[in-house]
C-alpha cells in the first residue's frame, strides 16, 4: 500500500494497514468504502450476516454511483470490495492498528462493544467512536487505555463529506491525535480537531439556528418558504434551515436541542415552542410525510 500511515506511537513505529469497522449500517458501511478505498485494508463487523449483506450491498451502489460520475474505475470497484473483509466475531479484530465503532447510537450498546473490542485488541491499537453525541472523554474513561481513546465524527455520507471532526477526550494522547490525522490525509479528508464537548462544533452551530428558524416561523415574521429562501440566497446555504430539519428528522432536531439545554445548563437552547409542538403531531416526514413541509409519497 502506498499511502501506508506511519505513526510514532509511545516511541513504536506503527503502521495503520488495517482497520476494523464496527456497524455495517449508513456510517459504517460508507466509513468503510472511504477506508478501503484510500488503500487501508478493512474489517467490517456487525451482529449478523443479514446486516453485513446489506452493509456490502448499499457500498457497492455507492461505488456504482462513483463509477457512473467518472469519479472511479471499474478496476478501482474490484479493488476498493478486495480490501474489505466481514465477519461477526470480535476476535478478527485483534490485528487491527485502529477500531472505528459506528454502530447505533445508544450510550449501552456502545459500551458493550467498546468493552468487547478493548478485551480483544492489542496494546498498540487506536480506538475511536463515531457517536454523534455521546462524550468522548465518558466513553475512553471505560477504556484500558484512554490515552488511545478519541473520536472520529464523519458526515454522511461519508464518501462525499469531506469533514472529519477529530474528538479528542480528556486523556487523549496527543500522538493518538497526530495518528488520526495523518489517516485522515490518507482518506483525503479534511479534519479538524475539537475538544470533547456536547455536539462538538458543526451540530452545535447547526442545531441552534436550525431551531432559530423555528422561533422566526412560529413569530409569524416570514413564511417556512422565505425563511429557506433568506438562509440560501442571503447565506449561500445550499438548503434552508427548515427543509434542512425535515431531512434530519424533527424529533432527532429537538432531542439535540434537548441534550444541549440539559448539558449546557443554559435556556439559550430552549427547543422552539412550534418544533416541540410539531414532533408532538407526529410530524417526522419519514413516517407521515409532513414535517414543515408537506411531501408526496415515494
Ligand atoms: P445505522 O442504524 O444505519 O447502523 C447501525 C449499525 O450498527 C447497524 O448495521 C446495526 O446492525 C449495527 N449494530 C447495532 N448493534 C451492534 C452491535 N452490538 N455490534 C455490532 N454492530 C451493531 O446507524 P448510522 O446512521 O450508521 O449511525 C452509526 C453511528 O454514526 C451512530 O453513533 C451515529 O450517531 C453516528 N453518526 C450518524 C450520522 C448519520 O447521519 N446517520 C452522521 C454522523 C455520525
Amino acid at each position: 500500500m502506498s499511502d501506508r500511515v506511519c505513526l510514532s506511537l509511545n516511541k513504536e513505529i506503527m503502521q495503520i494497514r488495517s482497520i476494523g469497522i464496527i456497524g455495517a449500517g449508513t456510517m459504517g458501511n460508507g466509513i468503510a468504502q472511504v477506508a478501503a478505498g484510500a488503500g487501508f485494508d478493512v474489517i467490517l463487523l456487525d451482529i449478523n450476516d443479514a446486516a453485513l449483506e446489506k452493509g456490502l450491498v448499499a457500498l457497492s451502489k455507492s461505488l456504482d454511483r462513483l463509477i457512473k460520475k467518472e469519479s472511479i474505475t471499474s478496476e478501482q470497484k474490484v479493488k476498493t470490495l478486495a480490501r474489505i473483509k466481514t465477519t461477526t466475531h470480535y476476535a478478527d479484530l485483534a490485528a487491527v492498528s485502529l477500531v472505528i465503532e459506528a454502530a447505533t447510537e445508544n450510550q449501552a450498546i456502545k459500551e458493550k462493544i467498546l468493552a468487547q473490542v478493548d478485551h480483544v485488541v492489542s496494546k498498540k491499537t487506536i480506538i475511536a467512536s463515531n457517536t454523534s453525541s455521546i462524550s468522548i472523554t465518558h466513553l475512553a474513561s471505560l477504556n484500558s487505555r484512554p490515552e488511545r481513546f478519541i473520536g472520529i465524527h464523519f458526515f454522511n455520507p461519508p464518501p462525499l463529506m469531506a469533514l472529519l471532526e477529530v474528538i479528542m477526550g480528556k486523556e487523549t494522547s496527543p500522538e493518538t491525535l497526530k495518528a488520526v490525522l495523518a489517516m485522515a490525509s490518507a482518506m483525503g479528508k479534511e479534519p479538524i480537531t475539537v475538544q470533547s464537548s456536547p455536539g462538538f462544533v458543526v451540530n452545535r452551530i447547526l442545531l441552534p439556528m436550525i431551531n432559530e428558524a423555528f422561533f422566526v416561523l412560529h413569530e409569524g415574521v416570514a413564511s417556512a418558504e422565505d425563511i429557506d429562501t433568506g438562509m440560501k440566497l442571503g447565506c449561500n446555504h445550499p438548503i434552508g434551515p427548515l427543509a434542512l430539519a425535515d431531512l434530519i428528522g424533527l424529533d432527532t432536531c429537538l432531542a439535540i436541542m434537548e441534550v444541549y439545554q440539559a448539558e449546557f445548563k443554559d435556556d439559550k437552547y430552549r427547543p422552539s415552542p412550534l418544533l416541540i409542538d410539531l414532533v408532538a403531531k407526529g410530524h417526522l416526514v419519514r413516517k407521515t410525510g409532513r414535517g414543515v413541509y408537506v411531501y408526496e409519497p415515494k
